[in-house]
């Protein structure tokens, strides 16, 4: 017995020597990286909504774009030096499924915003189970290309055939005025053909709504004016059960900068000291809210909650769960 029992040691012993020399799983084949990802959609419920964030994709935010203090920009400087993705962001839309329609709040960039890494969200949406012509409104935070340009293809047609789109009366006045689109400087003429260009076919087939005010669109949802980035920049608030969902379109870009320091504008803002003070006053009262956040640009997918963290403000993202159906927990006030 225990001769068989030190043959079997030495047996292993003997197994675990030539293991070391060949090295520990020298037996495995290499495997294939495979260079790609999972489909780009995350679902939860706010209420009896069904909310399902969808990517559009990714990019970075150039140190250029931002607009600070001296000393601020100094230190995002020297802070991206030391860590290249400071700057890292996300585009992302939203479909609120209500149970009796489906609403898209922004749609991405589609083809208007250099293609590449970008425009995935019609694939993304029909990843999560549904089709571009399911969808009955679209809600639009603004019309810069990263959130409707989904809306049109390049050659004018309509992604979206059987939706009716909202935006504010301030902001469609705005985009698509010639007069205005005369006197606005190079740098900003992208924005205004662009809009025009997505706006148009809409236009014509009597799907292109504005409103102004508060009035009424879906039941449950609040119109929020939020201007400054763009005139007529507005966030919409959907209510059900007692939860909140707020979908913020652009109070943020850079989410590692402009919670720390929310006076930091972008050179995309149309009224900069507006655009800063609508940040000072959502991101405070946010901080003492049970409100669930969805922002376009925040890592995907762009859910998440507000805390204060020192003179500025840190960010709470969704955790991921397969457990979609049920409620997203609420941290602890
Ligand atoms: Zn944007």
């Amino acid at each position: 017995m225990l001769k068989r029992t030190s043959m079997r040691f030495a047996a292993a012993l003997l197994a675990a020597l030539a293991s070391f020399v060949a090295g520990p799983n020298a037996a495995l084949p290499a495997q294939p990286q495979h260079q790609d990802q999972a489909p780009g959609f995350y679902r939860l419920k706010v209420g009896d909504l069904e909310v399902t964030a969808l990517y559009d994709g990714t990019g970075v935010f150039g140190p250029r774009w931002l607009n600070g203090t001296t000393a601020t920009m100094d230190g995002v400087l020297k802070a991206l030096h030391e860590d290249p993705h400071l700057l890292d962001v996300a585009d992302a839309g939203f479909l609120v499924n209500t149970g009796k329609q489906l609403i898209l709040v922004d749609v991405g960039t589609g083809t208007w915003w250099g293609g590449g890494a970008f425009g995935r969200l019609a694939g993304s949406l029909r990843s999560a189970g549904y089709t571009p012509e399911a969808v009955g409104i679209v809600l639009v935070t603004h019309l810069h290309s990263d959130h409707v340009g989904g809306l049109t293809t390049q050659d004018g047609k309509r992604v979206f055939p059987n939706a009716e789109v909202y935006v504010a009366k301030a902001e469609s006045d705005f985009w698509l005025s010639p007069d205005i689109a005369a006197k606005a400087p190079k740098d900003a003429q992208p924005f205004f053909q662009s809009a025009q260009a997505i706006a148009a076919p809409y236009m014509k087939a009597g799907k292109w709504h504005t409103f102004s005010g508060s009035g009424k669109i879906v039941d449950g949802m609040e119109l929020v004016p939020l201007p400054g980035h763009t005139p007529g920049h507005t966030g919409y608030e959907f209510s059900s059960r007692g939860q909140k969902v707020l979908f913020w379109g652009d109070i943020v870009h850079a989410v590692r900068v402009q919670l720390q320091h929310p006076e930091v504008t972008a050179m995309f803002d149309v009224d900069q000291t507006a655009a800063a003070a609508t940040r000072h006053q959502l991101l405070l009262k946010l901080a003492s809210e049970d409100v669930l956040i969805a922002g376009p640009h925040m890592n995907f997918p762009g859910l998440g909650r507000l805390h204060r963290e020192g003179s500025g403000y840190s960010w709470a993202p969704v955790v991921f769960t397969d457990q979609w159906n049920k409620p997203a927990p609420s941290p602890q006030k």
